[in-house]
C-alpha cells in the first residue's frame, strides 16, 4: 500500500491505519491519535445515552481478537501441515496461497511464512508500532502493541518466550522478524507429535494465535483449548 520507501523498510508513519491502536504513542508519550479520541468520545456518548452496551462491545472485540481472526491463520497452518503442495505454494507466495482460502485484504497484502523447525523458532514483532497480519490473525493482542514486548522481543527473545511460558532447548535458534507495513509474517508452528492422520479441522484446533506469532507453540493433542 505504500512502496515509496525502498531503503528503510520500517516506514510506518502513514503506511497503514493505526486507528485501532490504543497503545500507539511512538514511545514519546504523545497522546492517542485524533481518530482514536473521536471514537472514544463517540462511544462515551452512545453509552451514556443507552444506545450501546460497553460489555457487548467488549465481547465483539474479544471475539475478533481471539476467535474469528486467528481461526483463519489456524486453517492456513493446518492445511500446510497436511498438504505438501499447499506448503510449497505457501513458501513460494504466501499472500497468494493464503488468498486461496479466501483470506485477503487489509494488512495481509504481503505475507510471508516463517517455519519453525526442531532447531529454529521464529518470533514476530513490530518494533515501531503494531504491524500485524489481520487477514489471518485478526486484531493484534494488546501486548503485541505494547512497548515492553516490542523492545524485549529484539533484545531478549528467550526472555519473552519465558514470560509466555515457553521454554525451548538452549540450542534452538530463535529468529526475530520485524514486521512492517510492507511485509507481515505468519509463523508456521511445528506440528505436534501424535497427530498423524488427523483431519485439517482437528489440526486447526491445536493452532493457537500465539503459536502463529511465535510467543507460543501449537497445543499438544488433548490439551487443545
Ligand atoms: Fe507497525
Amino acid at each position: 500500500m505504500h512502496d515509496d520507501d525502498q531503503t528503510h523498510a520500517h516506514d510506518h508513519a502513514h503506511g497503514h491505519d493505526h486507528g485501532h491502536d490504543q497503545g500507539h504513542d511512538q514511545g514519546d508519550g504523545s497522546p492517542l491519535p485524533e481518530i482514536a479520541l473521536r471514537v472514544k468520545a463517540l462511544e462515551s456518548i452512545l453509552v451514556e445515552k443507552g444506545y450501546i452496551d460497553p460489555a457487548a462491545i467488549d465481547v465483539i472485540v474479544e471475539t475478533y481478537e481471539t476467535k474469528v481472526g486467528p481461526r483463519n491463520g489456524a486453517r492456513v497452518v493446518a492445511k500446510a501441515w497436511s498438504d505438501p503442495a499447499y506448503l510449497a505454494r505457501l513458501r513460494a507466495d504466501a499472500t497468494a496461497a493464503i488468498a486461496e482460502l479466501g483470506f485477503t485484504g487489509r494488512q495481509g497484502e504481503h505475507m510471508r511464512i516463517v517455519e519453525n523447525t526442531p532447531t529454529r523458532h521464529n518470533l514476530v514483532v513490530c518494533t515501531l508500532c503494531s504491524c500485524y497480519p489481520w487477514s489471518v490473525l485478526g486484531l493484534p493482542p494488546v501486548w503485541y502493541k505494547a512497548a515492553p514486548y516490542r523492545a524485549k522481543a529484539v533484545i531478549d527473545p528467550r526472555g519473552v518466550l519465558a514470560d509466555f511460558g515457553v521454554t525451548l532447548p538452549r540450542e534452538t535458534e530463535i529468529r526475530v522478524w520485524d514486521s512492517t507495513a510492507e511485509l507481515r509474517y505468519l509463523v508456521l508452528p511445528l506440528r505436534p507429535q501424535g497427530t498423524e492422520g488427523w483431519s485439517e479441522d482437528r489440526l486447526a484446533d491445536l493452532v493457537t494465535r500465539d503459536s502463529m506469532i511465535g510467543t507460543g507453540l501449537a497445543s499438544a493433542p488433548g490439551a487443545a483449548r
